[in-house]
């Protein structure tokens, strides 16, 4: 069993080794491991929660990584400390995390105050976005003001994103005379920002139009605030133009949030949610690892397959068979 009060300690003070460790921890998919993640997490509650925590999603390509590095290089040259998660449900199934790749921010894997972590490498989207957000309380345990948690541009990854931050920005590219390209509008509406990138050059009268179309899209969408109308911006990632503008957007909506009560109850309900995410998971594993329930279920699935049993005849007994085995 790790020294848990060691652990924290370390996190406390920023040490990188303590953090990797509890990271390790968080990851493992040892049970012991995981109760003392908990502990670990318990110990540490107190320093975690006060960081900016930013979503940044995109298609891949379209600038997200560019984006990462000039945003990260100029908040540490105003004297913050930046850890950069990902959340890529498909890091298994590909062999390997693209999305949080320090080959991708060769800047700031340089600096001692960024922190760049890889995608945890679970199957499932819930494991993954799980132990991102709690590297997340333990990067910010460890005194890093600026979270920014990225993905990729794929339904529900994003979607899950958004339910761990305080901002969600989403990049867009800008295609000349098409109309809003591929954005959904699930995707619209959880956003906080769009933001067009690689708008320079012979591109920027595009992406002025892209900008203006994005805009009169977001007017008819029901405000998700009515402290905040979300706002269309361009930048250019790899030209360092724009940035400022966008790290001012994102302080003048935490500001406008703190000041209306809005940003603590959007975390109050965040951490709601996320309990009720934890309880339905860790019961369902219960329930599947139940000898009572895994004797009963491939006649019941079976039956439920072939039509000769009721879905909820055979929930009914399932749950009748494990709260009798309980
Ligand atoms: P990601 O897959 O979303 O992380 O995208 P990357 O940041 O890796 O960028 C993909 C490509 O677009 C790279 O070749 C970048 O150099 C390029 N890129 C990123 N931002 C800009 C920009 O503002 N302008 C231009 N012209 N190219 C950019």
């Amino acid at each position: 069993m790790p020294k848990i009060k060691q652990i924290a300690e370390g996190v406390r003070t920023g040490n990188i080794r303590a953090l990797a460790k509890a990271i390790t921890l968080i990851e493992s998919r040892n049970p012991e491991h995981s109760r003392a993640a908990t502990t670990l997490l318990d110990e540490l509650l107190a320093d975690s929660g006060k960081a900016i925590r930013v979503g940044i999603s995109g298609v891949p390509g379209v600038g997200k990584s560019t984006l990462i590095e000039a945003l990260g290089m100029m908040l540490i040259a105003q004297g913050h400390r930046i850890a950069i998660l990902a959340v890529d449900p498909s890091s298994q199934i590909s062999g390997g995390s693209i999305l949080g790749d320090k080959t991708r921010m060769e800047l700031l894997s340089r600096e001692k105050n960024a922190f760049i972590r890889p995608s945890p490498s679970s199957g499932t989207l819930g494991g993954v976005a799980r132990k991102t957000r709690e590297t997340m309380l333990l990067c910010e345990a460890a005194g890093y003001d600026i979270i920014i948690v990225e993905t990729v541009g794929v339904g529900q990854s994003e979607i899950t994103v958004a339910s761990m931050v305080d901002f969600f920005l989403l990049l867009q590219l800008s295609n000349a005379g098409d109309e809003l390209q591929g954005i959904k509008k699930g995707v619209m509406e959880i956003a906080d920002a769009i933001l067009i990138n690689k708008a320079e050059g012979e591109n920027r009268p595009r992406a002025e139009l892209a900008r203006q179309q994005y805009e009169n899209a977001l007017h008819l969408l029901k405000p998700k605030s009515k402290n905040w109308q979300v706002p269309a911006l361009m930048c250019s990632a790899l030209h360092n133009q724009g940035i400022q503008e966008i790290w001012w957007t994102i302080t003048n909506f935490t500001e406008t949030l703190k000041q209306s009560g809005e940003f603590d109850e959007k975390r109050r309900l965040q951490a709601h949610d996320w309990m009720w995410t934890l309880v339905i998971d860790d019961l369902k594993d219960l329930f599947t690892r139940d000898t009572a329930v895994a004797a009963l279920l491939p006649r019941l699935q079976a039956g439920v397959g072939q039509g000769t049993t009721t879905p909820s005849g055979a929930a009914r007994r399932l749950i009748a068979a494990f709260r009798r085995n309980l």
